[in-house]
């Protein structure tokens, strides 16, 4: 079947789930590759992607584009599900023969309501999906493809799961799709350089922090990966095709899950001579850091989440305060560059330790930082915690220009408290002399970087405008409609 993939048009900057953990309109203009969608379009021949929020495409012109497929691949969210549904149901009207399938982890742990939602759905694709949207594509019966949940006479059946994949070595490289249909300029995130380029080299974290989405639903515990021959030979690919390309992103959940391996692909793009990152725990020894240094590494992404070591457990972080301090000097010694998140709003959560978190991130002094709202999407522990303290305030992760809104609140500390702690945070971080420096040192020594800072800088007040202004838990806008 002629088979369309399709991250969905939606709230202007919206960055969905087919490549984006936490899927919201950010701070500044970002896009992460739709890899999750690329994978199963390099297995399906004559398939074809679109990425509607990156290349800044309406309705109308998908509705257009997908004339003439068999089957449409339309990745959700959680905040973006309502709009997607009615972008489902827009080019179901368009194009009446086309099957319709949604995949993601939304839809993953909600099978039964997520094809409730509209009668133009034809199926859910759960979990790992790659395999069972090949077996749909070549026009297996739905009744006996694993993974499927689907409409039978007027109801829905769900057939057995589909085991996760063993074999990641098996899956064709996804840097083929990105050349036939992506286009690497569209794609920005703020601390990388532009442009970049992302993929996975494995899928799962063996972590179990209570909020994180994807090892929760798609990915599991086990980090199931490629050998370490086959990332660098798909990374010396990546480079022929994309010499545009300044930095290369290991999307993995934790790249650094399995240090050994790390090294070995290390040294292999040290040969090939890329700049890369990824995104690592907050506790690599030394020696393997100073091996990634030697060997290209520019950047690490850090889920520091929070100063409070109390906090830390209640999420079962399982790192120490200590551990990161010391893994952050290591990194700032070697000139590894550090962007470190964090989230505020988890259970623990008071004044003082959201202080702490503040104080931590300053005395850390990484190069930048994302600070997040705790969202407790369906399918993780958080939002089973939630629900059973009743700490879940409102039926939108979005508000209604696609930022995230503070869904969590807790006896002692409202939603709008939490939601001010944000720019509180930002502020006390960047309004130091350090960042500050920093930032202007590289505009001043690259006028490239001087452009796009300057945007960003606007992009970042209008944000935290918005986020100022805009009411809580304001409902969730039907962009598609
Ligand atoms: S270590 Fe990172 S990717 Fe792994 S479960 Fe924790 S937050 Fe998620």
């Amino acid at each position: 079947m002629r088979t369309l993939f399709l991250n969905p048009p939606s709230y202007s900057g919206f960055d969905g789930g087919a490549g984006s953990r936490y899927q919201a309109r950010r701070e500044i203009k970002s896009f992460w590759y739709p890899t999750w969608l690329a994978q199963p379009a390099a297995m399906i021949e004559n398939s074809k992607l679109i990425d509607a929020p990156a290349d800044d495409l309406s309705l109308e012109e998908v509705l257009q584009r997908a004339k003439g497929f068999e089957l449409c691949v339309i990745h959700t969210s959680t905040p973006s599900f309502d709009n997607d549904v009615k972008v489902a149901e827009a080019l179901k009207k368009a194009c009446p023969g086309l099957r319709i399938g949604l995949v993601g982890a939304h839809v993953a742990v909600l099978p039964e309501e997520s094809l409730g939602a509209s009668p133009a759905l034809d199926f859910v694709a759960r979990e790992e999906f790659d395999y069972t949207l090949l077996e749909v594509a070549q026009g297996r019966p739905y009744s006996e493809i694993s993974g499927l949940s689907f409409r039978e006479n007027g109801s829905v059946r769900h057939n057995p799961d589909r085991r996760l994949i063993e074999d990641m070595d098996a899956l064709p490289s996804v840097v083929d799709i990105y050349k036939r249909d992506l286009t690497a300029e569209n794609y920005y995130i703020g601390y990388l350089k532009h442009p970049y380029l992302s993929l996975y080299t494995g899928r799962g974290c063996p972590a179990r922090c209570t909020f994180c989405l994807w090892p929760q639903t798609v990915g599991g515990h086990v980090y199931r990966t490629r050998s370490p021959q086959s990332v660098v030979a798909e990374m010396s690919k990546a480079k022929e095709h994309f010499p545009q390309v300044k930095e290369f992103f290991f999307d993995d959940d934790t790249f650094t899950a399995d240090l050994s391996r790390a090294a070995e692909i290390a040294k292999g793009l040290g040969r090939l001579g890329i700049t890369w990152s990824c995104n690592s725990r907050a506790n690599v020894p030394r020696e393997y850091l100073k091996i990634f240094k030697e060997n290209g590494l520019r950047l690490l992404l850090v889920g520091y989440e929070s100063g409070n070591q109390q906090i830390l457990n209640n999420i079962k972080k399982g790192v120490r305060i200590d551990i990161a301090q010391e893994f952050t000097r290591n990194c700032r010694k070697l000139g590894i560059v550090i962007h470190g998140t964090f989230i505020l709003g988890l259970p623990g959560e008071t004044k003082e330790t959201m202080e702490d978190s503040m104080r931590f991130a300053c005395g850390l002094d990484v190069d930048t930082i994302q600070v997040s709202l705790a969202a407790p999407y369906p399918g993780t522990e958080l939002y089973r915690q939630a629900m059973a303290n009743k700490w879940y305030d409102a039926d939108a992760l979005v508000r209604n220009d696609g930022t995230q809104s503070c869904t969590l609140q807790y006896p002692h500390l409202s939603s709008a408290e939490i939601t001010a702690g944000v720019k509180r945070f930002y502020t006390k971080f960047y309004a130091r002399p350090k960042p500050i420096a920093r930032m202007l040192a590289g505009m001043i020594k690259d006028p490239l970087e001087r452009r796009r800072r300057l945007r960003e800088g606007r992009e970042f007040l209008d944000y935290l405008r918005g986020r100022t202004r805009a009411p809580e838990g304001s409902e969730t806008a039907a962009a598609a409609s």
